[in-house]
């Protein structure tokens, strides 16, 4: 087993070892929506972060093209923004995902990451807020009835209201709250500027946001690129730097308090698709031919420490 869990807990990621036997069944039902949807054409365009022109074209899964921005190193996919919304309300896919066998499997797999999660979460409100409870939160875009459940019960926070569910109606008030959670939604946002400034406006001055997500130049997608199983639209289709992702907090209203990537698969993925590796990548091909457990739990633990894994975990403050 590949990975550790780190002094935060683990990342909200899907559990490589525990995968969900859904996966697979999620991919090919993912990959049947976006075949059929509709895909910009034209023009080239700017960067979702820094606004540059300079991206080059790093590979194309089921149609739709994916960039790289030279400037900032974000990777983004140019979408029609109603394909993104059908995708996340009114797809098969969706209707999977709301089931109870879903959600039971997925309670099964995750739960000991919530709990990791929502200490994470306990502490840092504490660290920065200096207040034993009594939070107001916000979630946005939650897939998961248990974890739901869990923040529910939590005797730390007061009020827990959502916007944005596949799993729960929308219950929300237009501000007041303490801290709002972005939990893995950024990554498939067409316009992430603005659902960031978003959080700006539900939090009370100086409230938190706690926002996991994938990022761009995570080890495993940078060496696998469009071969990656793990990374597929419209699941994914903004996948910033950890420093770009901080820049455009900034523009959102927030400063960045705190940036980890827990990230723990890098590694397992890379030798799970050592034979999707590009003839090119030498090293790739060397380092899975060349495979050992310690030396690879060692490389992960290197990516994690040093911002190269591919999930990004950020507490920000609202300005
Ligand atoms: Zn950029």
């Amino acid at each position: 087993m590949f990975g550790y869990e780190t002094r935060d807990g683990l990342a909200m990621e899907e559990t490589f070892h525990g995968r969900s036997s859904y996966f697979q069944q999620q991919i090919s039902l993912a990959k049947d929506f976006v075949l059929k949807s509709e895909k910009p054409t034209g023009a080239p365009v700017n960067c979702p972060v820094c606004a540059s022109l300079l991206s080059e074209s790093l590979f194309e899964k089921w149609g739709l093209c994916y960039f790289l921005c030279e400037e900032c190193w974000t990777t983004f996919a140019p979408v029609v923004a109603q394909e993104v919304k059908d995708f996340e309300k009114n797809s098969l896919l969706t209707e999977l995902r709301r089931s109870e066998e879903y959600q039971q499997s997925s309670t099964q797999t995750r739960h000991s990451s919530w709990i990791s999660l929502l200490k994470w979460v306990e502490h840092r409100l504490f660290r920065y807020s200096l207040r034993k409870g009594d939070w107001r939160v916000l979630i946005r875009g939650l897939r998961y009835e248990g974890l739901l459940k869990l923040i529910r019960k939590n005797p730390l926070i007061s009020l827990t209201d959502i916007k944005g569910s596949i799993v729960a109606p929308d219950c929300y008030s237009e501000n007041g709250y303490d801290a709002i959670f972005y939990l893995d939604t950024l990554q498939r946002r067409a316009h992430p500027l603005s659902y960031l400034q978003q959080a700006n406006v539900f939090l009370n001055p100086g409230g938190f946001l706690f926002l996991t997500t994938r990022i761009g130049t995570g080890f495993d997608l940078l060496t696998l690129k469009g071969s990656s199983e793990n990374i597929f639209p419209y699941e994914h289709i903004f996948l910033p730097s950890v420093k770009s992702l901080s820049l455009l907090l900034g523009k959102a209203g927030f400063k960045v308090l705190e940036a980890s990537t827990p990230g723990m698969f890098d590694m397992a993925h890379i030798y799970k698709q050592r034979d999707a590796l590009e003839a090119g990548n030498l090293f790739a091909r060397f380092l899975t031919t060349e495979y050992n457990e310690r030396m690879f739990s060692d490389f992960q633990k290197f990516l994690q420490k040093h911002g190269l894994s591919s999930t990004v975990k950020i507490v920000a403050k609202k300005l």
